[in-house]
């Protein structure tokens, strides 16, 4: 434990000695695992967060990490899973639970085998700090399903989530004019007073912004038909007899809809899929900040610049969402990330789901008729089952647990090049104040309406963010790096002691190789150290008040999280890797070479964020498939 904490200097030390039974009892309640695998931690003296308030809320956060890293709830916790079931799904990520908890319902007998000491994969909340509770990975919700919600009952399994409005904050690094203070664009629901905001860079913008929102909303929902199902099943309408091909055909109706939807907007949804970003913003607007915030929708997650083209379909990924029914809108979850995983293995062990974490699985046995039979564990357990769902990457699947000799080479060829490219490191912050933007001041504290959104920082303009591409695909990490900080502890008490707060940084751009070579805990430091020093200039007093960092780049993304080349949505989100083409061509519709073994992750259509999309079609395929065999 002692040697995972990085001391800067021998005060900190001390600080951390005296702290230490209290952090002990924190340690051997929690997680063993949890600590195995942190990234970076930090402790700072002059930061030393009120551990009296952390040691009030330790109960709290065992009880939180047992609901998590354990099956407990309405059934007795199974230690062991039995020797067969008719599905396992390998990985208990939100969409392995979301397949599992649609499976068993179906009448299909299921496990989850989770390889890490708690369930969610990406969409986990973690105690790295006592009293410190952290999305992570993803840290807003909008993309999920609302028939998932639904279906399984997710509100009633826990699921609540805050609502942000105003959602984005976006301040500048300026000399406020006659003592004024620098300037800020905030953008929410009201459509007035955005027009106000977008008024203090351009009039121009101002008056077409709403037309612009009516214009991208419509787009964006004509999406929906085909986030709901499997992608147009080829062989099927090709190949066969007429009947089967007519039954297929119905496999089409998604894409019908969504044309119906969209009617005359035909070639315009056609140039958001293709186009760069900048091309429609820059018909749109004039302002480099708006340009800019908006652009950055249209780089999240994706190692692409906003005038590469395909990123207006990475737009369009992260405006098609809805939460509570508001279009667009995205929502921390009480508790963090994790909640929804929670609510999700609620209400799969609620219809007898068997749950477990701290299993890895080690194979996925396939048999000399090769199909696959079950899955071995690295301790040596095997469990049988008619059918294997993986929530794993396709690379991990396919490379990492099949044996290789069933599988053709042109076809681990073409695994190998599914591209997995990165450009996030994500920092949590553990704070003691609140930042204070010299944008918006808030001398006393206390959060303004600007603390709940997503605040852009080094986003004055849309060349920031090129040349913060520029130098990743050059190698190095950025020297000013694109910025997005969330802070949902004002919104959400229960995620920080009281005055303290958690501040998730999710940053780009960071290559997966530093300079040709991996990253060392120096790189990681060093960059940390050029965020912080960024912020600092947006909100002075930020780094003293810093008391503790979890940094991730790509390779822990990789090592902690199993995401492949570190990337957040198992698999680039890029024009070649999507809908009939997620992960590969062949690999479109779940299936795999390997009859039985099935994707159900965010590696398939439509792909990554908190959406349960890929593990509900994963589902509804598997159980068509087990219906007529
Ligand atoms: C830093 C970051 C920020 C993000 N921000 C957002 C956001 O704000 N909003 C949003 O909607 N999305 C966000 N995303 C994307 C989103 O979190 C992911 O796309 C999504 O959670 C992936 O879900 P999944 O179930 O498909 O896979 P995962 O969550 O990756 O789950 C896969 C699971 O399989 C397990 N596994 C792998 N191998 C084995 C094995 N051999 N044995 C057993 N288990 C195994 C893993 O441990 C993991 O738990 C973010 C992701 C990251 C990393």
């Amino acid at each position: 434990m002692k040697s995972l904490i990085n001391f800067h200097n021998p005060k900190t030390k001390l600080i951390y000695l005296k702290q230490k039974s209290l952090f002990d009892l924190f340690c051997t309640s929690v997680s063993v695992g949890l600590h195995k695998e942190a990234g970076l931690w930090l402790f700072s003296a002059s930061q030393t967060v009120d551990m009296a308030a952390a040691a009030a809320r330790i109960d709290r956060g065992r009880r939180s990490v047992s609901l998590l890293g354990t099956v407990t709830g309405c059934r007795a916790t199974h230690t062991a899973p039995k020797s067969r079931y008719d599905a396992l799904v390998v990985g208990g990520g939100h969409n392995g639970l979301v397949a599992a908890a649609y499976l068993q319902k179906g009448g299909v007998k299921t496990a989850v085998l989770e390889r890490r000491h708690v369930l969610g994969g990406a969409a986990v909340t973690e105690e790295i700090f006592p009293g410190f509770h952290f999305s992570r990975c993803s840290y807003l919700l909008s993309l999920l399903r609302p028939h998932i919600i639904r279906d399984l009952e997710l509100k009633k399994h826990g699921l609540k989530v805050y609502l942000r409005d105003p959602h984005a904050f976006t301040p500048m690094l300026e000399d406020g004019v006659r003592g004024a203070p620098p300037r800020s664009l905030i953008l929410g629901s009201d459509l007035a007073s955005n027009q106000r905001e977008i008024g203090k860079f351009s009039q121009k913008d101002a008056k077409v912004y709403p037309e612009f929102t009516a214009h991208l909303e419509k787009l964006a929902g004509a999406i929906h038909p085909l986030l709901d199902s499997s992608p147009v099943d080829i062989p099927g309408v090709t190949t066969g007899s007429l009947k089967k091909r007519l039954s297929a055909a119905k496999t089409l109706m998604p894409i019908l809809k969504c044309g119906l939807k969209l009617g005359r907007n035909v070639p315009d949804f056609y140039e958001i899929l293709t186009a760069p970003i900048t091309k429609i913003l820059f018909r749109w607007f004039e302002s480099e900040p708006l340009r800019a915030t908006l652009a950055t929708d249209g780089v999240i997650g994706a190692m692409t610049s906003p005038s590469n083209p395909g990123s207006g379909y990475v737009l369009l990924h992260h405006v098609m969402g809805e939460l509570e029914k508001e279009k667009g809108a995205w929502g921390y979850v009480e508790g963090g990330m994790g909640g929804v995983s929670q609510a999700m293995a609620r209400a799969a062990r609620s219809y007898g789901v068997d749950i477990f974490t701290e299993k890895d699985v080690e194979q996925i046995l396939v048999g000399s008729d090769g199909s696959a039979k079950g899955v071995a564990l690295k301790d040596g357990t095997e469990i049988n089952s008619k059918v294997v769902l993986s929530n794993a990457t396709p690379y991990v699947t396919f490379r990492n647990l099949t044996p290789q000799a069933a599988l053709s080479s042109e076809f681990i060829r073409a695994v190998d090049q599914i591209d997995y490219t990165s450009p996030v490191t994500k920092i949590n912050v553990a704070v003691d104040k609140l930042p204070n933007f010299l944008a918006l001041p808030t001398p006393d504290g206390k959060p303004g309406p600007h603390h709940q959104c997503s605040i852009h920082l080094n986003c004055e303009s849309v060349e920031v963010l090129e040349t913060a591409y520029k130098e990743a695909t050059n190698g190095r990490p950025s020297t000013r790096p694109m910025l997005e900080m969330t802070i949902p502890s004002v919104l959400d008490p229960t995620l920080a002691p009281p005055g303290c707060h958690v501040v998730s940084l999710f940053t780009q751009f960071t290559p997966y190789h530093v300079e040709g070579r991996e990253w060392t805990s120096q790189d990681r430091e060093a960059f940390a150290d050029t965020v912080f020093d960024w912020v600092e200039q947006y909100a002075p007093g930020f780094k003293k008040s810093v008391v503790g960092r979890d940094i991730l780049s790509p390779p822990d993304l990789e090592r902690i999280f199993g995401l492949t080349g570190g990337n957040i949505f198992h698999g680039s989100m890029s024009l070649d890797q999507l809908y009939l083409a997620r992960p590969l061509p062949s690999l479109s519709n779940y299936r795999s070479p390997i009859k039985g073994l099935y994707l159900c992750g965010s590696g398939c259509h439509p792909g990554g964020g908190v959406m349960g999309s890929p593990g509900w079609n994963a589902a509804v395929t598997v159980m068509a498939d087990l219906k007529s065999h």
